[in-house]
């Protein structure tokens, strides 16, 4: 395998699958099928997940919730997704566990470096819930943040395109795909990768990531064999 430890992204609103909302079965099924395949080969495997398809602090201020209370509700949104996620993959013999930024111990563990880690190196599946624990981020930061801590290899960034183009593929019928770029080149071409701060998080500390598309059946499993698919910001 190309990478020993890796940090994998996956949106919440990845989770609706054809739904408005919600967490799909099927699409919950089939992440954790693909997760199994390769935590079987000996990954070391931390997923943060999104919480988008409940709710995002951005929509608060349309119900007449202030910002903070609003990214609140966010984060508790990407626990619902890490437990769901925990069930789907226990349910496949996966050994899991959700770690969270805001303390809640009825239902996960605190987050705490060293801790993770350990999971880890015993070939847990660690998920890390309530994204950074503070408002005014997004879960894409704590991947970047958390993929720091625990020294992944790289973070992938699993979505429904297969990488990033020159311009939005489901918008512009000329857009190309790229198959590598260096951080430089994204922001001189103002490509849209993750938000900056997560994205300047990962260009300080020489973090590499990989847009792919998680959909599509072993794509997951090919990249961390070192396969190239999707396209590596280095
Ligand atoms: N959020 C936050 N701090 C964090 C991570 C997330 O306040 O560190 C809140 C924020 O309101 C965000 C919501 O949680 O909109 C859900 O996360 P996100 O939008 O990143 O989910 P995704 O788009 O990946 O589904």
């Amino acid at each position: 395998m190309k990478y020993k430890r890796i940090l994998l992204k996956l949106s919440g609103e990845a989770l609706m699958g054809d739904q408005q909302y919600g967490i799909d079965p099927q699409r919950l099924e089939q992440y954790a099928q693909e997760i199994k395949k390769v935590v079987d080969q000996g990954l070391e495997l931390a997923i943060v997940i999104g919480g988008g398809n409940i709710f995002r602090g951005m929509q608060a201020d349309r119900i007449g919730i202030d910002r903070v209370q609003g990214d609140h509700m966010g984060m508790l949104a990407t626990v619902i997704n890490g437990m769901a996620l925990q069930s789907a993959l226990e349910g496949l013999g996966v050994y899991t566990r959700l770690l969270s930024g805001i303390q809640m111990d009825k239902v996960c563990e605190p987050y705490i470096r060293r801790r993770a880690v350990r999971h880890l190196e015993k070939g847990r599946v660690v998920i890390f819930g309530a994204g950074t624990g503070n408002p005014f981020f997004t879960t894409d930061s704590a991947a970047s943040l958390r993929a720091i801590e625990i020294e992944a290899d790289v973070v992938l960034k699993g979505t429904r395109v297969d990488g990033i183009y020159t311009a939005d593929p489901e918008k512009d019928p000329n857009a190309e795909k790229m198959d590598a770029l260096s951080f430089d080149e994204v922001m001189a071409r103002n490509l849209k990768v993750m938000d900056m701060t997560a994205f300047t998080l990962c260009q300080e500390n020489g973090l590499p990531i990989i847009v792919f598309d998680m959909n599509k059946a072993d794509n997951l499993r090919k990249l961390v064999e070192g396969e190239n698919i999707g396209t590596v910001v280095s």
